[in-house]
C-alpha cells in the first residue's frame, strides 16, 4: 500500500512536470507562430499600400531627377558622390507625401501603428556603350541610399522584397558626340515591427490567462489529490492502530473470563463453593471490565454536540480544588503533585461531571507520560477562566501537537516504550471543552514536557444566574 502511494505520487509528479513542460513548449510555439504569420500579413498588407501607381509615380519622379543628373556626372560636372545625393535629396523631396499616403493607407488595410516601412536603392550600375561597368552603389558594400519610408537599421528590420530597375539614357559626351549610357537599379523594401512581442503578447493575452488558470487548476488539483493521499493514510494507520490497541485491551480480561469459567465448569470446583465463588467474582470483575472499556469507546467517541450537559452554578476554583483533592489521593508516592489555585468568587456554570472528567484524563496523561512534576494552576485571565496542567513528561513534538486532539491519534511508540491507551481520551477533553465554549490547547517540547491549557469563558453560563 505504502509503495503503491509513493508510485502514485511520483507519478503525478511526473505527470505534472511533462504536462506543464508541454504546456510551456506549446505555448512558445504558438507565440512564435503568430509573430510569424503577424509578420506575414503585414507584409501583404504593405504590399497593398506601397504596390499603387501612386507610389510607383513618386518612385518614378525621383530617379528621374537622379538620370538627369547622370550626364553632368559622365562629363565631370559633378562628383559621383554628389550624383548620388541627388538621388537621395530627390527621394527626400518626396518621402513626406509617402509618409502621409503610408499612414493612410495602415488606416485603410488595417495595419498596426507599429509597422514601419523603409525603401533604399541597394546597387547602381552605370553601362556604356562600350559595355563597361562602373558601380556607383554596391550592394552589402556600400552604405545604402534611404529613399522611401521611416530609416530604420537594416538590421532590426525584415526584408519584403528587391526590386530591379534597368533604363536607358543619351546624351552629350564630352566629345560632343551622342552617347547612350545604361542604368542598372535595385531598390530593397524593408518593414520593421515596433514592440513585436508586446503586439503578439496582447493578441493572446486570453489564450494565455486561460492556459495559466488550467495549470493552476491541475497544480491545485495534484496537491489537493496528494494531501488526500496522505489524509486517508493517516486515518487508516490510526485506525489500524486503534483496532491494535482495542485487541490488545481485550485479550486479557477475555483470557481471564476464560480460565475463569474452565475453572467453574471444573468438577474440583463444583464441589468446593470457596473455588466457585472466587471464579464468579473474577468473571464479574472482567465482565465490568469489558463493559468499561466498551462504555469508554462509546461515551468517548461523543462530538461536543452530542454531549449532554447537566449544568449547574459552581465557583470555579473550589470545585478545582476539589478535583485536585480526590486526584492527590489516587497520585503515586513518587509523583510530585503542585497546585496554585487562585481564590476567586466567580460563579459558573458547567457539569462537574464532564469538566471533571477533562482535567482528570490530562492529569492521567501527565503521569502516564512520564511526568514526575505536575502542576495544576488556575487563575482568571481577561476574560477566561484558565486551567493549565504542567508537567515534565516526554512532551510532544511539534508535528504531532497539531493531532493529539483529533479522535484515536496515538504518537507512535512502536520502537521506544507501550504507553496503553486508544487515543480518545483528548478528544474527549477537547470535546467536553468545547461543549463549554471553550478553547483547550498544549504547549510542549519534545523531552521538556507539556502544558495543558483549558479556558472557560467567565460569561459563559452568566444569562442562566440572570433567569
Ligand atoms: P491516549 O492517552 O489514549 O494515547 P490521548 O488522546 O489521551 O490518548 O492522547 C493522545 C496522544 O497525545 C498520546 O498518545 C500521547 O502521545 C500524547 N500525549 C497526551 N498527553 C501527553 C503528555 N502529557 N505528555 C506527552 N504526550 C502526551
Amino acid at each position: 500500500m505504502q509503495i503503491k502511494s509513493k508510485a502514485l505520487i511520483a507519478g503525478a509528479i511526473i505527470a505534472l512536470i511533462a504536462l506543464t513542460t508541454m504546456q510551456g513548449y506549446l505555448t512558445f510555439n504558438t507565440f512564435d507562430l503568430r509573430k510569424k504569420s503577424f509578420a506575414v500579413e503585414s507584409r501583404t498588407k504593405i504590399g497593398g499600400i506601397v504596390s499603387t501607381s501612386y507610389v510607383d509615380s513618386l518612385s518614378w519622379y525621383y530617379r528621374m531627377d537622379f538620370v538627369k543628373k547622370i550626364p553632368d556626372y559622365k562629363t565631370g560636372k559633378i562628383t559621383k558622390d554628389e550624383l548620388l545625393l541627388e538621388l537621395e535629396n530627390a527621394a527626400k523631396a518626396r518621402n513626406v507625401k509617402f509618409l502621409d499616403y503610408y499612414n493612410q493607407g495602415k488606416s485603410h488595410f488595417d495595419l498596426d501603428e507599429r509597422v514601419l516601412f523603409k525603401k533604399e536603392a541597394s546597387t547602381i550600375q552605370l553601362i556604356d556603350k562600350n559595355g563597361n561597368t562602373e558601380d556607383l552603389l554596391i550592394e552589402n558594400k556600400d552604405e545604402p541610399i534611404f529613399l522611401l519610408g521611416t530609416d530604420f537599421i537594416n538590421d532590426d528590420g525584415l526584408l519584403i522584397n528587391n526590386w530591379n530597375w534597368t533604363f536607358d539614357e543619351d546624351f552629350i559626351n564630352s566629345d560632343q558626340e551622342l552617347e547612350n549610357i545604361v542604368i542598372k537599379y535595385r531598390a530593397s523594401l524593408y518593414m520593421k515591427i515596433l514592440d513585436w512581442d508586446k503586439i503578439i503578447l496582447k493578441q493572446l493575452l486570453l489564450l494565455f490567462f486561460i492556459a495559466f488558470l488550467l495549470f493552476v487548476f491541475v497544480i491545485t488539483l495534484v496537491t489537493y489529490s496528494i494531501r488526500n493521499l496522505f489524509k486517508i493514510k493517516r486515518i487508516s494507520d490510526i485506525k489500524t492502530d486503534f483496532i491494535n490497541n482495542i485487541t490488545h485491551e481485550l485479550k486479557t480480561p477475555l483470557a481471564t473470563l476464560s480460565i475463569a469459567t474452565k475453572t467453574l465448569t471444573n468438577k474440583f470446583a463444583k464441589d468446593n463453593k470457596e473455588i466457585a465463588q472466587d471464579s464468579i467474582d473474577t468473571i464479574n470483575r472482567q465482565n465490568k471490565r469489558l463493559q468499561n472499556l466498551i462504555d469508554q469507546v462509546v461515551d468517548n467517541s461523543l462530538g461536543y454536540n452530542d454531549i449532554d450537559l447537566n449544568s449547574e452554578s459552581v465557583i470555579l476554583s473550589e470545585f478545582i480544588t476539589e478535583v485536585c483533592n480526590d486526584f492527590a489521593l489516587t497520585t503515586p508516592s513518587n509523583i510530585q503533585f503542585l497546585r496554585s489555585i487562585e481564590k476567586t468568587k466567580i460563579e459558573v456554570s458547567i457539569d462537574k461531571f464532564y469538566l471533571s472528567t477533562a482535567i482528570i484524563n490530562i492529569l492521567n496523561n501527565a503521569i502516564k507520560f512520564e511526568g514526575t512534576v505536575i502542576k495544576l494552576t488556575y487563575s482568571t485571565i481577561d476574560n477566561w477562566h484558565r486551567i493549565t496542567i504542567k508537567d515534565n513528561g516526554i512532551g510532544i513534538s511539534k508535528t504531532n501537537k497539531k493531532l493529539i486532539f483529533d479522535k484515536f491519534f496515538r504518537v507512535s511508540e512502536k520502537n521506544t516504550h507501550d504507553y496503553k491507551g486508544l487515543g480518545l481520551g483528548l478528544y474527549y477533553c477537547n470535546q467536553i471543552v468545547k461543549a463549554h465554549h471553550g478553547i483547550i490547547d498544549v504547549v510542549s517540547k519534545l523531552n521538556e514536557g507539556s502544558t495543558f491549557y483549558i479556558k472557560i469563558p467567565i460569561d459563559h453560563g452568566k444569562e442562566n444566574f440572570i433567569s
